[in-house]
């Protein structure tokens, strides 16, 4: 029986292992697929407070290790099940381990929506990718394209300005998302293309792609080695689904104060409804949740 698991691994999860430590809640972190979450795909992290500058993997190497040395345990796995039996929960691991604890705090995020086109599946690591970071070394002087008018996509486009020849941004709408500030980043490459009011509908390719179909009359085709997809996240909150109140996108609904519907579990950062999406506010999250896994324990 374990006073505190946390079910997840980015900065939401692990600020609150931190905090439970130091309260000696012995907490257990099980990491998931992606030790570090998100954040071990993000190129530079220029907003978090006291921190200048930070690679994403850096700044999350830099929790884990946080955690462990206050005591926190891993758990290199991925979650199977999770159900309360009346005040325990019970988690089941793919690998078929099992952990029980009277309280849960629920850290596992977002994962990258996908577009739904022909040839994005069949293309997946065969040109089409969702992170940059990890895969844009291959495109070293080649042509690209990045799809989104968010952030990610802004950013995905920079960093992949820097290594290949020439980056498409393709966004289905006529204005980014994305901070001003980002805008003018891209503004000032003169290797990235802006093309608006564009979607792909198919991604072509024999071994690998080739090029992708727009709906655009004026350029119905796009002749690139690799496609990187930004357009966002959805919850990672399946898991959930029959134990807690989850709002129309999925997103899990809390008090405000990390408190869901279902009593002992607590959700923080990025997969819960409202959340700013934000590092920092992850980290928030997670602190919050602490104290209040504190409190329902009668400790606090
Ligand atoms: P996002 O802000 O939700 O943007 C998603 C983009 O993808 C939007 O431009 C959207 O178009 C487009 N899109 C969605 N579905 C699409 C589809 N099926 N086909 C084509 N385009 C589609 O997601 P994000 O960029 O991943 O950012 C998530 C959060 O993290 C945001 O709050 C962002 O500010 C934050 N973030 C911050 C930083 C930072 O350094 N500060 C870096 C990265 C992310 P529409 O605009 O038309 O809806």
């Amino acid at each position: 029986m374990e006073k505190l698991i946390i079910i997840g691994s980015g900065p939401a999860g692990l600020t609150c292992a931190i905090y439970a430590a130091r309260s000696n809640l012995n907490p257990v972190v099980i990491t998931g697929h992606n030790p570090g979450g998100q954040l071990m795909q993000t190129d530079v992290i220029q907003n978090y407070p006291g921190i200048e500058s930070i690679t994403g993997p850096d700044l999350m190497m830099n929790m884990m290790q946080h955690a462990e040395k206050l005591g926190t345990r891993m758990i290199y796995e991925n979650v199977a099940s999770l159900s309360k039996d009346g005040e325990f929960f019970r988690i089941e691991l793919n690998n078929s381990d099992a952990l029980t604890s009277s309280v849960i705090v629920y850290a596992a995020g977002t994962t990258h929506r996908k577009l739904c086109v022909p040839g994005e599946k069949q293309f997946s690591a065969k040109g089409v990718s969702w992170c940059a970071t990890c895969d844009g070394a291959y495109y070293k002087n080649k042509v690209v394209a990045v799809v989104g008018g968010g952030n990610t996509a802004l950013m995905e486009a920079l960093f992949l300005s820097n290594l290949a020849d020439h980056v498409f941004l393709i966004h289905r709408g006529d204005k980014f998302r994305a901070d001003i500030a980002m805008q003018d980043k891209i503004n000032a490459k003169n290797n990235i293309t802006p093309i608006m009011n564009s979607c792909v509908v198919e991604i072509c390719g024999t071994e690998n792609v080739e090029y992708v179909l727009l709906d655009n009359d004026k350029i119905p085709r796009l002749d690139v080695s690799g496609l990187f997809i930004a357009i966002g996240s959805s919850p990672t909150s399946l898991l959930l689904k029959s134990i807690a109140e989850l709002d129309e996108a999925g997103y899990v609904k809390t008090n405000g104060q990390t408190a869901t519907t279902c009593s002992g579990l607590f959700a923080v950062g990025d997969v819960v409804s409202g959340s700013l999406r934000q590092a920092v506010y992850a980290a928030g999250t997670g602190a919050l949740a602490a104290v209040e896994a504190e409190k329902y324990l009668g400790i606090r």
